[in-house]
């Protein structure tokens, strides 16, 4: 068939993890654990498993999952949506993001993303007829640059797409940026979608800065998050979005069409472990800190350059000491030679990124950490 996405291919993810394997490498590129999750989920899905709840959740999310995501919004941002009209549970991110992009973006519509950015927004605003327009963040800092910003806003403008913790850069927004963003949108209709699944893996002083502690902000915006990378379990695939109503019941009708519903026993597992152990969040950002700064440490010997990390569980890796190839040859290099994986960041972008950054994930157990940290040395 004529392609609707044509130029697509499989996702640098896939590619990558596909050849570490091919090539017995360490694999550092796509983000996810390898470790599990806790216990205390584990023994509650098996529970629920067994307990006959294996038929369909109801479209928008279990309503004690929807509870418990409210109370953790309360919280951790001042704001309590409503658990029945302003909370959507999701299948992973993804189709949040998916469903938001869709139930928002008209044809010819234009849509601000910021890049690098992650690779699922663009293909998702296409498929609706809508305009990635790109704002350029540059390198060490990844600040956003409100001057471009202000100067792609239009009578089409309709989305803005954010994302705090920042996948690849490992940078984040703090609450003058979310100011910033008001600042320049306050006049003009045009919606914003906070994609902040690593919102419990922040290291900054002042904690992430959520879409949802902005008065304003929040009501025009979906605030997107994942419960894969909150439990260190990215195979269960269950995340959510919080909007107003209004925005909800118009996500809702593509959710219901999309998955209809999401894993019932999942969900029921998630709720009792944000009730009963919500520690576990409020511990990841030293769970995750410790792992970054035992691989910088471990890789102080070796001559990458260490970028800034503020959040996520990657960390940048500039390699102009070492390579002259770009980083796409590098990464393939690097894969098949020196037996690390890693992920190029030109990937992220459309637009030519001249940067010889690549992009390697912590989430691993020590052993894994040191054993690629000592291949990586080596270079
Ligand atoms: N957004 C970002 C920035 C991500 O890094 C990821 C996962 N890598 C997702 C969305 C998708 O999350 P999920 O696996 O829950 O679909
Ligand atoms: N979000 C993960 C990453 O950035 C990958 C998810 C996927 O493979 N789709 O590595």
């Amino acid at each position: 068939p004529q392609s609707k996405l044509p130029g697509l291919g499989t996702t640098i993810f896939t590619q990558m993890s596909a050849l570490a394997q091919q090539f017995n490498a360490i694999n550092l590129s796509q983000g996810f654990p390898d470790f599990d999750g806790p216990e205390y989920l584990q023994q509650r899905l098996a529970y629920h498993v067994a307990n006959g709840a294996n038929q369909y959740a109801p479209m928008t999310g279990v309503q004690p999952l929807r509870e418990a995501i409210a109370d953790k919004t309360a919280e951790l941002y001042g704001y309590k949506p409503d658990a029945n009209s302003d909370i959507t549970v999701t299948a992973g991110a993804t189709e949040a993001l998916y469903a938001a992009i869709t139930a928002l973006v008209r044809a010819g519509d234009e849509v601000i993303c910021f890049e690098p950015s992650y690779d699922s927004y663009a293909p998702a605003i296409e498929l609706s007829g809508g305009v990635v327009k790109r704002v350029a963040l540059q390198p060490p800092h990844f600040r956003p640059d409100w001057q471009a910003f202000t100067a792609l806003l239009g009578e089409k403008t309709r989305l803005v797409i954010l994302n705090t913790p920042h996948n690849p850069s490992a940078t984040v927004w703090q609450q003058a940026d979310f100011a910033a963003l008001w600042q320049a949108i306050a006049e003009r209709e045009i919606y914003v979608l906070s994609d902040e699944v690593y919102e419990h893996i922040c290291f900054a002083d002042a904690g992430h800065a959520s879409v949802l502690a902005h008065p304003q902000l929040r009501e025009r915006a979906v605030a997107v998050s994942s419960f894969g990378k909150t439990f260190h379990m990215t195979g269960w695939k269950v995340g959510y979005c919080v909007a107003p109503a209004a925005i909800s019941a118009e996500l809702r009708k593509v959710h219901q069409f999309l998955t209809f519903a999401v894993n019932t026993p999942a969900q029921l597992a998630i709720a009792d472990m944000l009730r009963n152990q919500p520690e576990h969040y409020r511990e990841l950002p030293d769970f995750y800190r410790a792992r970054r700064d035992r691989f910088i440490e471990a890789l102080s010997e070796s001559r990458l350059e260490i970028l800034p990390c503020e959040g996520t569980y990657f960390l940048l890796a500039d390699y102009s000491a070492i390579s002259d190839l770009d980083d796409v040859s590098f990464c393939q290099w690097l894969t098949k030679e020196v037996g690390v994986a890693a992920i190029p960041l030109s990937v992220f972008c459309a637009d030519p990124f001249p940067h010889k950054l690549i992009r390697l994930c912590f989430a691993k157990q020590e052993g894994t950490l040191l054993a690629a940290a000592e291949r990586l040395n080596a270079l």
